[in-house]
């Protein structure tokens, strides 16, 4: 027998999400523990056509997994990871969706295997991050969750049960089949936008004329079908890894580290560092903190430099042979940018590694601490820019936030053109200028051919600036197609679309 909880305390972590967005309900939550259990909910919902939203670790930032209304289902005992297995040049990994991402790089390890996508907050499950794209620092090397996904077993809202295998089924230019067991076949167009040209994206379907039809679950937050697991790729983990947090007093000294670093590293892709090119670097994390980001982290972190004015988090992957070369490779590219080298930080063994990163990731969760206390509407944005319009993106955001005269911090994943601006509004008035402010960043990023959302997905919180970006008849089409996978309109209402996208369900609860 399924477990369900109905009690408001039992149910209540279920109702919210990192984004700490107010007035989430629902009428309970159900537990359950296999691919058939999740089937006959949905069938169930389907015909009294009762909302259903589904629930990872609820470390969402846009509120995808907060419920208005309906049942949840919570994938919290889909919690077995079946299998790690080694391979030639790598290995493959088995799971359920409601395994915690820490769980599986930690078996992974066990084996010297490497799971690659890594968002920061390691408790997240893997459904969720199926569902939203998830990426992260190593995301600059390795490309976000999609790239690693081999099969997923999906359960329809209609209650049929898929397994797609990479490879098995392509679109025909838009128009796509999919046959069921049950003997009916699922026929529909993808949209017909083209996305953003940015090295990460997370707003809205995943479209390409042919594509994989199991490209089209991933990053779908929640709105096609319940991910039930997956198979997983791996690859060798890493011999060696150097990392560090370099400190700059200059930001003109810190961007041009940054590029120097990114150029090298791009140019050095799909090869290995070799004697033949020592100019080559590798790295697989660049990640950015503005002055403010630090002044933050000062409340933690009292051995941050008084005249730091930035600073990038950086991982470099090594061999034994590799190791010296490149240490000394970047102890010369920090003295020619200028960088506070003797008060930085470096790590070459784990325990060290793993303090660092906990550096990194105590900035995120300081911003969402102060959001929460201070009873503030998170601003905070997670657009990405092709290329050649980062140095301007990031010059109008700094711009725009002085002369608004607001409290902000700028951090992020810098080697992707992606840094995420946090405006810290201190009473009403500001948070209007705040939102105006996000607006105007948003239609820049928009206007250059970025994206709105690079990593978090558009959720509850971002469906108008998705309006922003593909217009009102690619947001039609994508309903569409929508409708086709969950004609009863019952499974993660307020994802990506608004109400009026969608047929009117039951509001159930
Ligand atoms: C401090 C902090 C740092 C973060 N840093 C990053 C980062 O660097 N990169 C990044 O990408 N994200 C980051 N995030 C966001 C978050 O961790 C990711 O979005 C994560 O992938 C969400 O996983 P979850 O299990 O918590 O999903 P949830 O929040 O529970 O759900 C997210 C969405 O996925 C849907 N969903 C969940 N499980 C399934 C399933 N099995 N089938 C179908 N749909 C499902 C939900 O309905 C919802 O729409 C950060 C969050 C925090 C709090």
């Amino acid at each position: 027998m399924m477990l369900t909880k109905t009690q408001p305390d039992e149910i209540q972590n279920y109702l919210s999400d990192a984004s700490y967005l107010k007035g989430g309900h629902a009428s309970r939550v159900v537990f359950p523990e296999s691919a058939e259990d999740v089937a006959r909910v949905l069938v169930e919902a389907s015909q009294t056509k009762t909302q259903v939203t589904i629930s990872g670790a609820g470390t969402g930032t846009v509120a995808g997994r907060v419920p208005f209304g309906g049942i949840v289902i919570a994938t919290d005992r889909l919690n077995r990871i079946r299998s790690v297995t080694h391979e030639e040049g790598g290995g493959h990994a088995i799971t359920e969706a409601g395994v915690r991402l820490i769980d599986l790089q930690r078996a992974a390890d066990a084996e010297r295997l490497l799971y690659p996508p890594d968002p920061t907050e390691r408790s997240c499950f893997l459904g969720g991050n199926i569902a939203t794209n998830a990426s992260g620092a190593r995301t600059f090397k390795y490309g976000p969750t999609r790239n690693y996904i081999e099969r997923l077993k999906i359960a329809l809202p209609t209650g049929d049960l898929i397994d797609l295998r990479r490879g098995d089924l392509h679109a025909d230019d838009r128009l796509i089949r999919l046959p069921l067991s049950s003997g009916t076949v699922i026929e529909a167009q993808l949209p017909s936008y083209e996305m953003p040209r940015v090295r990460k994206h997370a707003s809205g379907y995943y479209i390409k004329s042919g594509m994989d039809l199991i490209d089209l679950f991933i990053g779908s937050e929640g709105t096609l079908g319940v991910i039930v697991d997956a198979e997983l790729k791996l690859i060798p983990k890493p011999e060696g890894l150097l990392s560090g947090v370099v400190f700059f007093a200059d930001e003109d000294k810190l961007l041009s580290f940054v590029s120097e670093a990114r150029e090298r590293s791009l140019t050095m892709r799909d090869s290995s560092v070799s004697e033949s090119n020592p100019k080559g670097l590798g790295v697989r994390a660049l990640e950015y903190f503005d002055n403010q980001s630090l002044n933050f982290l000062r409340q933690k972190y009292n051995t941050v430099p008084e005249q730091a004015v930035g600073a990038i988090f950086f991982e470099q992957e090594t061999t034994s042979s590799s190791e010296d070369s490149l240490m000394t490779e970047w102890l010369s590219l920090l003295e020619t940018h200028k960088a506070l080298t003797d008060q930085s930080w470096f790590a070459t063994n784990e325990p060290d590694q793993a303090k660092l990163r906990e550096f990194r990731h105590a900035l995120p969760v300081l911003m969402n601490e102060w959001f929460a206390q201070h009873n503030q509407k998170k601003v905070s944005t997670d657009m990405a820019v092709p290329d050649e319009a980062f140095a301007g993106m990031l010059r109008f955001y700094q711009d725009s936030l002085r002369d608004g005269d607001l409290r902000y911090t700028i951090f992020g994943h810098i080697g992707d053109n992606h840094v995420h601006v946090n405006i810290l509004p201190r009473n009403d008035d500001e948070a209007n200028r705040a939102w105006e402010i996000y607006r105007t960043f948003i239609r820049r990023a928009v206007d250059v051919g970025g994206t709105i959302s690079a990593e978090h997905g558009i959720g509850k919180l971002k469906r108008e600036y998705l309006r922003e970006l593909y217009g009102e008849e690619h947001l039609r089409e994508m309903a569409a197609l929508k409708r086709a996978f969950d004609p009863a309109g019952i499974l993660g209402r307020g994802n990506i679309f608004g109400e009026e996208f969608l047929k009117p369900a039951s509001p159930e609860g």
